[in-house]
């Protein structure tokens, strides 16, 4: 029977709950069971999850808007075909993020390609493609695409992602919307670029773009961000430059430990009321509150060591795995998967790796032998994603969960694949 409920603690929403005998389940089907059937470390995802987070976004939206999935958020193609069948758009930062988007069945003419730094096969690739949107950061990329259009003899979308100054109140790192970051072009500047964009033969202007963090969990920021947008626009409008969509990018924070973040509905509310009455179609770009807390990383004790300051539970999944926590201190739930029967005591969650910085999770009280499996929680976005193979470490297993049924959508990692690319030198 259900002795708790970690749901209720933790900031996983899914149907996560202890049953007596089977310990922490994911939709029907008990972690421990993935464990046997797939090893660890292995990402689980739960469809359910995954499906009533961009149901949330499009209720949210109400018809008024495309929801452009932030690939680079968890790039799987399991997860990628289920929001392609869905319905989704997909937010590109790479030709090889735009080839898994078509290779899980998505709808190129719902992509949008952002990044400082697209080279000319990616634009090459994205034109043949026939994707919705370029977001054009620079006037020298802007000059690159119309070259390239021009050689393919097509004419280029384009929105130009401006930044729009404000300050998105989030961590440093993951803050794009300030004049002082490579993101974006300064509004200054906005008008002169769509003049000339709107010159270039080979361009077709089609709307702006901002983006201006992640991990939001205030919706004001945005909404202003939104607003001096939607000035830019009249007055390019004005300049005889009518734009046809407006892409306010993604940044939608998640509960990780104890933030609050607003619900989409919530976060959207203001945004949608800055385009009362307007045509433009808006689109967003949402990458971590569609995929972060549909997903966990599962992983096994290998040992526990108790020392006299500090007991340490040495698991099988390490930073390559779940970068975050080395990366920016981030937090992750630690759950253990099976009740243990034995007395909770402080640990620190570490991996094999040859580094101290190599830690998933600091000070959790957890009832742990050596064995027992653990969850990290709220791992979906941003964890597969920037995974490495550090210490010649195979990448961990990915499994989404649907129902009764586990679906395999990525095999761990051979060691031999590893190299497989490598040459010795023998003479
Ligand atoms: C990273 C990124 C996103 C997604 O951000 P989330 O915080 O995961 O929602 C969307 N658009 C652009 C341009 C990005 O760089």
């Amino acid at each position: 029977m259900s002795t708790s409920s970690p749901a209720a603690t933790t900031p996983f929403p899914t149907p996560t709950l202890y049953a007596a005998e089977r310990g922490l389940t994911l939709e029907n089907v008990a972690l421990a069971d993935i464990a046997t059937d797939f090893g660890t470390p292995t990402y689980v995802y739960s469809r359910a999850a995954l499906t009533a987070a961009f149901e949330s976004w499009r209720n949210a939206l109400g018809g008024r808007g495309l929801v452009c999935y932030a690939v680079k958020a968890n790039s799987n193609l399991g997860i990628l075909s289920v929001f392609a069948r869905l319905g989704a758009g997909f937010d590109i930062v790479s030709g090889g993020e735009l080839a898994r988007v078509l290779a899980a069945g998505g709808d190129a003419g719902k992509v949008v390609f952002s990044g400082v730094g697209k080279s000319r096969d990616e634009m090459r690739q994205a034109l043949e493609a026939g994707i919705r949107c370029f977001n054009i950061e620079s006037a020298a990329e802007l000059d690159r695409l119309d070259a390239v259009a021009g050689e393919l003899g097509r004419k280029a979308p384009i929105a130009l992602r401006v930044n729009p100054d404000v300050d998105p109140k989030t961590h440093p790192y993951i803050s794009t919307g300030l004049k002082s970051n490579k993101f974006g072009v300064a509004f200054g500047e906005a008008l002169a670029l769509y003049r000339r964009a709107a010159s270039l033969p080979n361009l077709k202007v089609s709307g702006i773009a901002c983006h201006i963090g992640s991990q939001l969990l205030d919706p004001a920021p945005v909404a202003e961000a939104a607003a001096k947008v939607l000035e830019l626009v009249d007055q390019l409008a004005a300049d005889g430059i009518t734009l046809e969509h407006i892409d306010l990018g993604g940044g939608l924070g998640i509960r990780y430990r104890d933030e609050t973040p607003p619900s989409v509905a919530e976060y959207l509310a203001p945004l949608l009321k800055v385009f009362e009455g307007r045509n433009e179609e808006l689109c967003f770009e949402p990458g971590r509150s569609l995929v972060g807390n549909a997903g966990l990383l599962l992983t096994r004790v290998e040992y526990l060591k108790h020392g006299e300051e500090k007991n340490f539970a040495i698991v099988d999944a390490a930073m390559n795995d779940l970068a975050r926590p080395a990366l920016y201190d981030a937090y992750h739930e630690a759950v253990a998967v099976t009740p243990a029967g034995v007395a909770a005591q402080c640990y620190e969650i570490v991996g094999p790796i040859c580094e101290s910085g190599d830690f998933l999770a600091h000070d959790r009280q957890l009832a742990l032998r050596e064995g027992d499996l653990v969850a990290l929680l709220s791992a979906g976005a941003y964890g597969m994603t920037m995974s490495s193979n550090y210490n010649t470490r195979p990448r961990a297993a990915e499994v989404i969960v649907d129902g009764d049924r586990v679906l395999l959508v990525r095999e761990r990692e051979t060691v031999a694949a590893l190299y497989a690319g490598e040459r010795r030198i023998d003479d």
